[in-house]
C-alpha cells in the first residue's frame, strides 16, 4: 500500500487542500480525493479547504462543500497540486496543526514542504499522479470526472510535452467509467463569456512583440479587465493565445490583480520559464510558470521581466 492510502487508513479527520486560485488540476484532484475517500472509507470526516474555484467546475461532486477556511482539527492534511507552503495561502497553517501531512504534486519547483511528499515532475498533472495512487476498482464515475478534468486542463487537452502514453492510457481508463468528456472539455476549457472573448481581443490588439518576434506579451491594468469581467479566472487561456503566435518562443501575460500588484503568467515552446518565474518569487513548470510581482507594469517589464526573457532566449 502506498503512503497516501496508509495515512488515510490511519486518520479519522482529513483535510484536503490545494493552491490559491485553484485551476482545473487543483480543483479536480482535491475533489477526486474527496469523492474517493467518502465513497470507499467508512466514518472518515473529510473537508476540502480551498479558495473558491471557478463556477465552471461546479459539476464536480463535492464542489458546494468546499470551504475557504482551514480545518484545524484534522489528523491528516493532504495537499494537492501546490509546490510550496505559500501557495496554500491561509490554509498553510494546517501543516502545523495536522498530526500528519502529505503533499502530492508534479511541480519541478516543489519544496517537499509536507511531512511526506510524493512529487513526480514528469506527470502531466496532479490528477494523473493521484490516479496512480488509487485503486481503479474503487474509482467511481464522480471521481473519474474530477480526475479527467484535471488531466485535460494541465495537459492543454493532451497537447503539452508533459503528455505521455500513460497520460493517454489513464484518460482512456477514466472515460471507460462513462461520462460526457466532450462536454467537460468544451464547457471548461474552450467556452468563454462574450465579454471575456472581447477582453481577449483587446489583449491581442495591444500585444507587443519583442526580440525578433520571439517574445509576445500583453498587459492589462485593473480598471481595464474589471470593466469587462467580474472574475479574474475568466482571463485563463489568454496566455495560450499569446503563445500560439507564430515565431513566439516565450509568451508573457500580466494583469493587475490588485492596485500595484501584478499576476504574471509565462509560457514557452521549449525554453525554461520556470527559472524566470522563480527569480520573480514564483514557480511552476519548465514551459508554464507564474509569479506575483509588485510595482508599475512598465518598470517591472523594462527592468526585470523582459531582460530575463532576453537572457533565456539568448541562452
Ligand atoms: P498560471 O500562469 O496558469 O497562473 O500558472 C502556471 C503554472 O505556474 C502553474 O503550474 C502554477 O502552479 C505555477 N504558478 C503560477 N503562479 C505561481 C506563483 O505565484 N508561485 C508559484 N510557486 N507557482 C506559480
Ligand atoms: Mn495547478
Ligand atoms: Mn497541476
Amino acid at each position: 500500500m502506498n503512503k497516501l492510502l496508509e495515512l488515510i487508513e490511519k486518520a479519522k479527520n482529513i483535510a484536503i487542500t490545494g493552491h490559491v486560485s485553484p485551476d482545473g488540476d487543483c480543483t479536480g484532484s482535491t475533489l477526486a480525493l474527496y469523492n474517493y475517500i467518502t465513497e470507499n472509507f467508512e466514518d472518515k470526516q473529510v473537508r476540502v479547504c480551498l479558495e473558491k474555484p471557478s463556477m465552471k467546475f461546479s459539476y464536480m461532486k463535492g464542489f458546494d462543500l468546499i470551504s475557504e477556511d482551514p480545518f484545524l482539527e484534522a489528523d491528516l492534511l493532504v495537499s494537492l497540486d501546490a509546490s510550496d507552503r505559500e501557495r496554500l495561502g491561509s490554509r498553510g497553517v494546517m501543516l502545523d496543526t495536522a498530526k500528519n501531512s502529505i503533499c502530492i504534486d508534479h511541480h519541478i519547483t516543489n519544496t517537499n514542504f509536507a511531512g511526506f511528499n510524493i512529487v513526480e515532475d514528469f506527470r502531466s498533472s496532479t490528477c494523473e499522479l493521484l490516479y496512480t495512487l488509487l485503486d481503479y476498482e474503487k474509482i467511481s464515475v464522480n471521481t473519474a470526472v474530477c480526475l479527467y478534468t484535471g488531466i485535460v486542463h494541465d495537459s492543454g487537452v493532451f497537447k503539452y510535452q508533459s503528455t505521455t502514453r500513460q497520460t493517454m492510457e489513464i484518460a482512456g481508463a477514466l472515460i471507460d467509467k462513462g461520462f460526457d468528456f466532450t462536454k467537460i472539455i468544451d464547457d471548461t476549457y474552450f467556452k468563454k463569456d462574450f465579454n471575456a472573448a472581447k477582453l481577449l481581443g483587446l489583449v491581442l490588439t495591444n500585444a507587443k512583440l519583442e526580440f525578433n518576434g520571439q517574445c509576445c506579451y500583453g498587459v492589462l491594468d485593473y480598471d481595464t479587465w474589471t470593466g469587462y469581467i467580474d472574475d479574474k479566472k475568466k482571463m485563463d487561456g489568454i496566455i495560450d493565445n499569446l503563445r500560439n503566435i507564430s515565431g513566439v518562443e516565450i509568451a508573457l501575460f500580466m494583469y493587475e490583480s490588485d492596485k500595484g500588484e501584478y499576476k504574471v503568467s509565462l509560457r514557452s515552446i521549449n525554453k525554461n520559464v520556470s527559472s524566470i518565474a522563480t527569480a520573480l518569487g514564483g514557480g511552476g513548470h519548465i514551459r508554464a510558470a507564474g509569479a506575483t510581482v509588485y510595482g508599475r507594469a512598465d518598470e517591472l517589464l523594462k527592468n526585470a521581466i523582459l531582460p530575463m526573457i532576453k537572457k533565456e532566449l539568448d541562452g
